[in-house]
Parts: structure tokens; C-alpha cells; sequence
């Protein structure tokens, strides 16, 4: 089936940024959107590009200054007219908060009904659009402790963890993350992440973030044996924690950008 070619002026979607990894079959859709948290340590605010083109990712979020919003945004039409060429089996939704775009349940069914992609949304889970078309949701934590929650995103942490319980009762894969900052999200409140999670179900995987210093931003990244032993007293309560400390090696053909 050809998609339609774009329609000038028509925004149904805030997808600004679209990312091909040719090895895995993957597509990356990173949305702009006004997020319903203030996280100090926004990465998305201070990066608009996927960090997988970019080989000094760590040095640009350490030197960036706040990113202004994007210049264009891609409606449904342009969004599938730009892929339309691609082999897709996996398809990710990331950026500043994808479940806050009225064009993101639209987007997962076309590629759920065009391409039978598998579909992985990434959310700070306070709000659920329709989810039907998803296949599996990483639900970033942030804090669990709710005057923690509340100093790091400015919000209240009770709607998320309403609906991560919620999200693990449709069925669909649930993994959780959260990232540890010294001098906010310290091991202990990894732990109690942990045991959270395993209040909903000790299978649900983990993945801890070691934080990457922000330029301007007064928290520090952890030492790798800082995450280690987070991950140690997360792995206390859960069956299954990963944990990243800034090194990412890449495996596979390099990423291409599409948009
Ligand atoms: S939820 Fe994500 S996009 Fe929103 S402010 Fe926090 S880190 Fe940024």
C-alpha cells in the first residue's frame, strides 16, 4: 500500500526526529511534546538528536546548553511517507513524552497494521493513552519516595504508580527503569524501586541509568561501582536487574537518520 504523499500545514502527530537501525529492523520516532514532569536531569531538553548518531553524546549533554523546540513537526502522512522504503520489525517511541502526543496511538496502530512491528513505548507512565497497539512499556520511575518524586519532577508520583500497576494487569512486557543521581536518587531509593516492583511482580525486569552529567545541572554522574552496588540491592527484591554506566558500545551497521 503507497502512503499519502505529505499534506502541507496538517500536524496530527509530534514526531520531530526519525532514526532507522538497519541491523535490528528498527524504527525510533522521538516525539516533542510539553512534558508533564520538570526532571532536573532532562536528558531529552538538552539532546534533540538520537544519541546513536552521536559518538560524543556524553560530551554534548555535558556542554549543551536547554535545546529550543523543534522547527517542524511531522504529521501521520509525512511520518509513514518517509518510511514507507524500510524493512521494520521493531518500532520505538521515545523523546519528550510520547504518550502526551494525540498522535501517538495512530502512529503505533499504522505500524502495527502496516508493518506487524513490534511496538516499545518509553513513558514516565503518569498518563495511558490507547495502549492496544504496544507491545511492551518501559516505565522510567524516576523516585519512588514521594517528596523525592516530587523535589526531582515537580509532580506527584501516585498516577504513575497507579498505572504501572495498571500497565502490568493488561498483560503486555512491563520493564521498569530509573536513574541513579548521586545527591538525589541514591542506592537506597533504587532499592525501594525494587521493591516496588517486585510488590507488583519480582519478574519485572530493571534497568538502572547511571546519570550523565547535564552542563549547568548541579548533580554529578555515579562511579560505575556506585551503580554496581545499587544494582546489588535492587537485585535483593527483583529476579532480573541491568544496570548501564554511561559506556555503550554499539553492535551492528550504523544508524541512519531519516528525519
Ligand atoms: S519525563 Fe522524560 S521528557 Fe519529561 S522531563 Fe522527565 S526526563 Fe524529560
Amino acid at each position: 500500500m503507497t502512503n499519502p504523499r505529505p499534506e502541507n500545514g496538517v500536524v496530527d502527530l509530534r514526531v520531530y526526529h526519525v532514526v532507522y537501525e538497519p541491523s535490528y529492523k528498527s524504527i525510533i520516532f522521538h516525539h516533542w511534546t510539553e512534558c508533564n514532569l520538570k526532571c532536573r536531569g532532562c536528558y531529552c531538553q538538552r539532546e534533540k538528536l538520537d544519541f546513536s548518531l552521536l559518538p560524543d553524546w556524553q560530551l554534548r549533554l555535558a556542554t549543551n546548553p536547554p535545546e529550543s523546540p523543534p522547527e517542524k513537526l511531522l504529521s501521520l502522512p509525512e511520518t509513514l511517507y518517509l518510511i514507507e522504503e524500510l524493512a521494520i520489525e521493531r518500532a520505538i517511541y521515545i523523546g519528550i513524552e510520547p504518550t502526551l502526543d494525540p498522535g501517538f496511538p495512530a502512529l503505533a496502530k499504522a505500524l502495527k497494521t502496516q508493518y506487524q512491528a513490534y511496538n516499545i513505548l518509553f513513558t514516565n507512565g503518569l498518563v495511558l493513552p490507547d495502549i492496544s497497539n504496544i507491545d511492551e512499556i518501559i516505565v522510567s520511575l524516576k523516585a519512588i519516595t514521594p517528596e523525592l518524586y516530587r523535589e526531582y519532577t515537580a509532580a506527584d508520583n501516585r498516577k504513575a504508580l497507579h498505572n504501572f500497576r495498571k500497565i502490568y494487569e493488561t498483560g503486555k512486557k512491563l520493564q521498569a527503569e530509573i536513574t541513579l543521581i548521586p545527591g538525589i536518587i541514591e542506592a537506597d531509593e533504587v532499592e525501594k524501586a525494587a521493591e516496588f516492583i517486585a510488590s507488583v511482580n519480582p519478574a519485572i525486569p530493571l534497568r538502572i541509568n547511571g546519570f550523565i552529567s547535564l552542563n549547568g545541572v548541579e548533580y554529578r554522574a555515579p562511579s560505575g561501582e556506585e551503580v554496581e552496588t545499587a544494582a546489588n540491592l535492587a537485585k535483593k527484591h527483583l529476579n532480573t536487574v541491568n544496570y548501564l554506566s554511561g559506556e555503550m558500545s554499539r553492535v551492528g551497521d550504523p544508524p541512519v537518520r531519516v528525519y
